[in-house]
């Protein structure tokens, strides 16, 4: 169960966790138009930051556009609410969740003038996505029957609540099987994406993770550890990927928000050569959670303080 807290940031305002509600004829509710975010905030030794907080928020503002909704704030608006969600909630650790959705005013399919545009900013505690244990021993994967959304169907560029309909069918049916999560392929039966998660795949010592056009989000994290891997001296290719070659893969990872950077110990059954955690995923865990330790410098700007400068 979700992990309550105080406040809640609605347009504009801080409310009770509980007043948080919207009308069940919001159009978000019947048509899938709302698009958000998943961003972390980590406690660090000069205090708590968020994530990059600026490139989340960008991504926000660009999957709103994709859909038309003129979010009624700046994304310097926004960032402060992000920041102020947690501050107002005295959170260290944190699960940051900002949702921009068409709400009351309409039914009919193309929202109209009347439809409200609504900003909500959650901020809650949250732990390892696929658990504790899954980030130092891996998590066993299937190939879905579900294959993700072709190009010029829905834009799985756009982070938007209509696209994570693929991702409830493709997470039901690896748990269903028994598998700890589904991997997506793409309508050209190229390895696409995890439910919720980037997908990287090691042979010979090469990182390779499918581009933008195997109908993948293009996730912050999976764009930290291609930069946090390249500096590392390793060979990072976005190229795409066959599903026979996850079967016999020296390792595999996951990486996102919630998942941050999670092993994958097999694929249908094949685990891979490395047995679980290989070599390159538990240096790329050091480089990343060492951002926050302050192990690892941040040379791009990533860590955003929560206090307002
Ligand atoms: N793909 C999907 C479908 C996701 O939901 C997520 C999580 N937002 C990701 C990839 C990873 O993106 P990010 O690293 O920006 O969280």
């Amino acid at each position: 169960a979700i992990q309550e807290t105080d406040f809640i940031w609605r347009n504009g305002e801080l409310i009770d966790w509980h007043e948080a509600q919207t009308h069940v004829l919001s159009h978000a509710l019947h048509y899938g138009t709302s698009v958000f975010e998943g961003i972390r905030c980590y406690d660090t030794p000069s205090g708590p930051v968020i994530f990059r907080l600026t490139d989340h928020i960008r991504r926000l503002f660009d999957s709103a556009r994709v859909y038309h909704m003129p979010i009624p704030y700046t994304q310097e608006q926004i960032e402060a609410a992000c920041r102020m969600a947690v501050r107002a909630n005295h959170l260290k650790n944190a699960y940051i969740r900002p949702i921009a959705y068409f709400g009351y005013g309409g039914i009919g399919v193309l929202p109209g003038k009347d439809t409200s545009i609504d900003v909500c900013i959650a901020a809650f505690p949250w732990g390892a996505y696929l658990g504790e244990d899954a980030l130092s021993k891996g998590v066993n994967c299937c190939i879905s029957s579900w294959n993700r959304a072709a190009p010029n169907t829905i834009p799985t560029g756009a982070k938007a609540g209509g696209n994570y309909l693929s991702s409830v069918l493709i997470s039901h049916e690896a748990h269903s099987r028994g598998f700890d999560e589904g991997i997506g392929l793409d309508v050209n039966g190229l390895v696409s994406e995890g439910a919720g998660e980037n997908i990287f795949v090691v042979s010979d010592g090469i990182i390779r993770t499918p581009p933008t056009s195997a109908s993948i989000l293009s996730g912050l994290t999976r764009d930290s550890v291609i930069k946090l891997a390249e500096a590392e001296g390793y060979d990072v290719r976005e190229q795409t990927l066959s599903r026979e070659s996850l079967y016999v893969a020296d390792e595999i990872f996951f990486t996102g928000t919630a998942a941050e950077i999670t092993p994958v110990r097999s694929v249908d059954g094949h685990i891979v050569r490395c047995g679980g955690r290989g070599p390159v995923a538990e240096r790329m865990q050091e480089r990343f959670f060492g951002l926050f330790t302050g192990e690892t410098p941040d040379h791009h700007g990533w860590l955003q303080p929560v206090q307002d400068n």
